[in-house]
């Protein structure tokens, strides 16, 4: 059988360790046949992530820390020539912005400086990476797809000015995919249920939030990130030919409960 995405070029953004969801995801599309490229927030997390890109057989890696505008348009103008003018796809697997404070208690308490960070590491970091990669995508089409979670859409405990970041990003993702649809090129989401990886730890009782999921979902179990993977596989490749603009939950039906 054909692979999925031979011939696909692209770009992975925020792998921090073998159990972030950017790690199963690049695993997933290279071996579908995509070439990748990754970046990776600072030189701590590169020491654990590098040897991770050269085993997968990575294109390249380059250190981005996204919200540093200068190092964001060199490392994609750099990610561009590597790919000789033309890419295919970005995953935007990136949240940050509050403090540990911030992820409990109640969210009338959150400081200026906690939101503004918030919208800018979790929100306009996609924003900026279509912005970007859009020279190199508007003469083939491409596909590109984030992460959010079920906090953006309805209240969940502790987590948030995140869920206020996330449902920015899921609004964000449909003006993004009305400005780009005309050039083919696709913007998506990705909502899973709870997972276990850095980000999360951050989250004040997450481990109550996963039993609870864990409890009321449908599906009755949790969310592994291959499954995850799967479902980026399917927004990126030709199989999601007409679906745009669209958040797609991987959480065993949880948001369908009442
Ligand atoms: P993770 O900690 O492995 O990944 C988060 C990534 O964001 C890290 O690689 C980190 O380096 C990167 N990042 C943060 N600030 C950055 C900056 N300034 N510059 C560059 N990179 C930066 O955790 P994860 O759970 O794999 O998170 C990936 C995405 O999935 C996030 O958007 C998260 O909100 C979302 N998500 C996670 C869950 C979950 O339960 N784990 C559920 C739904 C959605």
């Amino acid at each position: 059988m054909a692979e999925l995405m031979s011939g696909k070029k692209g770009i992975i953004m925020g792998v921090a360790n073998k159990k972030s969801i950017a790690w199963e995801t690049a695993e997933r599309l290279k071996a579908e046949g995509a070439e990748l490229t990754f970046t990776y927030q600072n030189e701590k997390i590169g020491e654990k992530v590098i040897p991770l890109f050269k085993e997968i057989g990575a294109k390249s890696y380059h250190k981005l820390d996204i919200t540093d505008d200068q190092e964001f348009e060199e490392v994609f103008e750099k990610i561009g020539e590597e790919f000789g003018g033309q890419f295919d796809f970005i995953v935007h697997a990136i949240a940050g912005g509050p403090s540990k404070e911030d992820l409990k208690g109640k969210y009338m308490d959150t400081n200026r400086s906690s939101f503004l960070r918030s919208m800018e590491i979790s929100v306009y970091s996609y924003v900026k990476a279509l912005q970007l990669a859009y020279p190199f995508m508007k003469e083939k089409g491409g596909a590109a797809v984030t992460l959010t979670y079920y906090g953006g859409e309805k209240v969940i405990p502790n987590y948030n000015v995140m869920g206020v970041a996330k449902a920015a990003l899921e609004s964000s993702v449909q003006y993004l995919a009305a400005d780009l649809g005309q050039d083919n090129i696709r913007v998506n989401a990705l909502s899973p249920g709870p997972i276990l990886t850095r980000a999360a730890s951050g989250i004040s009782d997450f481990r109550g939030l996963m039993k609870n999921f864990k409890e009321k979902s449908p599906m009755r179990r949790l969310v592994e990130q291959e499954e995850v993977a799967a479902s980026a596989l399917y927004l990126l490749s030709g199989l999601s030919s007409m679906v745009t603009g669209e958040v797609l939950h991987v959480d065993g039906g949880y948001h369908i409960q009442g």
